[in-house]
């Protein structure tokens, strides 16, 4: 082979992986190199002692004291009772890393156990188990350290112990932050949404992504525990004579700083050194693992939205038998600080099997709500279901049991959100995710599921699909991530998909291809789709039929072209004059002037009034119920049957 040809070689050959391992990420930074070089030094050195050929670190020779480094016999020279400095050195090195690094494992493992179950708990027993932890802050550190020591007696034991114990809190408080942050991750509530017990989400979910801040946190408290080790041997009150550990030796030198220099020195020295080796490798590590971390709030919402119990009771529109899904009089609202929001209010309509209905408008008008309520993923607290009906092939799914509802989410009704990024594990690859839906509702193996989840991502136009099955989801672009959110509602080929905005994130033309997308896959399998937008645009491309929504309340409903082609509701006709023409630079846009009312302070009569170029009198004299103006079409204004 020629040199001219070999790049054409590798370009051809498939790359087994496009990230470079953490050894390739770690050597780049040469910083954590040369730490990791001086602390390996070290460490081996002293794990080596034992069969090095090193002297008795005890044994006195009262001729040879004080004697300087490179007396022949010995190397680095001795101290005041003629002991080997190399020796002891080697020796105390080896005592003070055993020390410091079992206080760093026994103060990481305590302090991160309480952090999880403190911020995954929350509550009360995030109260007790903090207050405790703000109880060990209150002491200064050291004097804390000195009290314990004191109490239990002098001895290298316990000076671990209390280098443990007053280390715990930063532990418990940074892992506790972390934990309150995941356990409000879209993944985990849908990890939880799905059935999983705390444990498997505390193991599964969780867990995987607090590691990076426990090994982070003990990269780089670890050289400060040495140094404390050293320093209670400093004073006495770790290592006794005559067993050497850094800081014992450094005590017993201090005398003779002036006399023999070398003495207190070297201890010095190894210490400087092996607390740089080892915060320039945590450094390192910690850039290797960048968490992104995040925190939030601390009410964890229910697996299912409340529902009242006389919800069903109250809703009084019948059913449509021949619908997949039929929703009646759905009311949805947030109880918060003594008010009620309105999210979603009196809201009706069906979904035909195979059928698309579009959901449309401005940002706050209910439409996720709305969704969100059919599966029960509205979050309560706050949110809450009144008043309502949601039949899906007969069963009310107000009524199942949890355990039914979870069988179907996911599994006949799928979801696909708007921000593909927030729902996806950042540690787990997206073949496994996608495996992972699957397997959860087909009880099919590993192999299985993962073949099938390639096929899906084949099948949803992912370039490589069983290459990029390995990928994580920040090494795909928005689209490519959509498309996985896409392959993981078709992985159980649903009834019904719910999406909500999943276009509104992305730039127009992959927005153009996704929606190319869900076209065709509707037309395969039948799949009856709700989707919500904002754009009017999209609902011509994709939708049979539209709902138009304003602050909670369905205003106009019909067929997409009859409404596109007529509009009967001013606030239909407002947003269809916010579409863009191409080709019609003049049309003038027209934003609706003002903004949707507050749904927790809704005006008597049309919601719309305040903003609507057509208001009378009339139209806030009472409320405005849905006008039925022909089969399949409505709309809730006083005026829609005026030409
Ligand atoms: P959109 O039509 O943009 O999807 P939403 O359905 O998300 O609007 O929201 C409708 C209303 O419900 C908004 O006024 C919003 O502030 C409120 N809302 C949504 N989720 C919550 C929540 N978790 N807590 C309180 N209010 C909420
Ligand atoms: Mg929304």
């Amino acid at each position: 082979m020629t040199a001219a040809e070999a790049p054409a070689v590798a370009e051809t050959a498939p790359r087994p992986s496009q990230r470079p391992g953490w050894w390739a990420r770690l050597r780049r930074n040469h910083l954590a190199v040369l730490g990791l070089a001086i602390l390996a030094a070290i460490v081996l050195t002293a794990v080596a002692a034992p069969i090095l050929p090193l002297p008795d670190p005890n044994a006195t020779d009262l001729p040879a004291r004080l004697a300087a480094p490179f007396t022949p016999g010995h190397l680095l020279g001795a101290d005041q009772l003629g002991r080997d400095m190399l020796s002891r050195i080697v020796w105390g090195t080896r005592v003070s890393l055993a020390v410091g690094a079992a206080a760093a494992l026994a103060a990481a493992l305590v302090g991160s156990l309480i952090g999880i179950v403190a911020g995954f708990y929350g509550r009360w027993v995030d109260t007790v188990l903090m207050r405790a932890i703000d109880m060990l802050m209150a002491f200064p550190y050291l004097l804390l350290a000195l009290a314990i020591v004191a109490a239990l007696g002098p001895g290298l034991l316990n000076a671990l112990f209390a280098i443990s114990i007053v280390n715990v809190p930063f532990f418990a408080r940074s892992v506790r932050g972390v934990t309150l942050g995941l356990v409000r991750r879209d993944y985990v509530d849908a990890a939880r949404l799905g059935g999983q017990g705390d444990l498997s989400i505390l193991t599964g979910e969780i867990l995987p992504n607090l590691l990076p801040v426990i090994v982070i946190t003990l990269s780089t408290t670890l050289g400060w525990m040495i140094l404390e080790t050293a320093g209670l041997s400093f004073l006495g009150l770790g290592a006794q004579p005559p067993q050497a550990d850094l800081g014992s030796m450094l005590g017993e030198a201090r005398s003779l700083v002036l006399v023999a220099p070398h003495v207190a020195l070297i201890p010095g020295l190894v210490i400087l050194l092996l607390v740089i080796g080892i915060n320039l490798v945590g450094d390192g590590i910690r850039d290797l693992l960048d968490p992104r971390l995040r925190s939030g709030g601390l009410v964890r919402p229910g697996a299912a939205t409340e529902v009242a119990p006389d919800a069903g009771s109250l809703a009084g529109d019948p059913p449509d038998p021949a619908a997949l899904l039929s929703v009646r009089n759905l009311s949805t609202h947030f109880l918060l600080g003594g008010e009620r929001y309105k999210a979603a209010d009196d809201v009706s309509f069906d979904l035909a099997p195979g059928e698309c209905l579009g959901i449309v408008g401005e940002s706050g008008s209910g439409k996720s709500v709305t969704a969100l309520s059919i599966l029960g993923l509205v979050p309560t607290p706050p949110g809450r279901i009144v008043k309502g009906h949601i039949r899906y092939r007969g069963r009310d799914l107000l009524c199942l049991p949890l355990s039914e509802l979870q069988e179907l989410r996911g599994n006949r009704i799928a979801c696909i959100f708007q921000d593909p990024l927030g729902t996806l594990n950042p540690l787990m690859t997206v073949g496994e995710q996608i495996a992972e839906t699957i397997r959860r509702h087909q009880g099919k193996g590993r192999a299985d599921a993962m073949a099938r989840a390639i096929e899906l991502m084949d099948r949803v136009r992912i370039p490589d699909a069983a290459g990029r099955a390995a990928s994580y989801p920040h090494e795909l672009s928005g689209g490519q991530r959509q498309r996985i959110g896409i392959a993981m509602a078709l992985a159980n080929d649903p009834d019904i998909i719910i999406a909500d905005e999943p276009t509104t994130a992305l730039d127009v033309t992959i927005q153009a291809e996704v929606l190319d997308l869900l076209r065709d896959l509707r037309r395969e399998r039948d799949t009856a789709l709700l989707f919500i937008t904002h754009d009017f645009g999209v609902v011509s491309d994709l939708c049979d039929r539209v709902m138009v929504m304003y602050a909670g309340r369905v205003v106009e409903t019909g067929p997409v072209a009859e409404v596109l082609r007529d509009p009967r509701h001013p606030y239909t006709r407002r947003l269809l004059s916010c579409v863009p023409v191409l080709g019609r630079p003049e049309r003038a846009l027209d934003a609706i002037p003002g903004l949707p009312p507050a749904v927790n302070r809704l005006p008597r009569g049309c919601h719309f009034a305040d903003r609507c170029d057509r208001v009378i009198d009339r139209c806030r004299a009472a409320d405005v119920e849905l006008d039925p103006l022909a089969p399949g079409r409505a709309s809730r204004c006083i005026r829609a049957r005026e030409a």
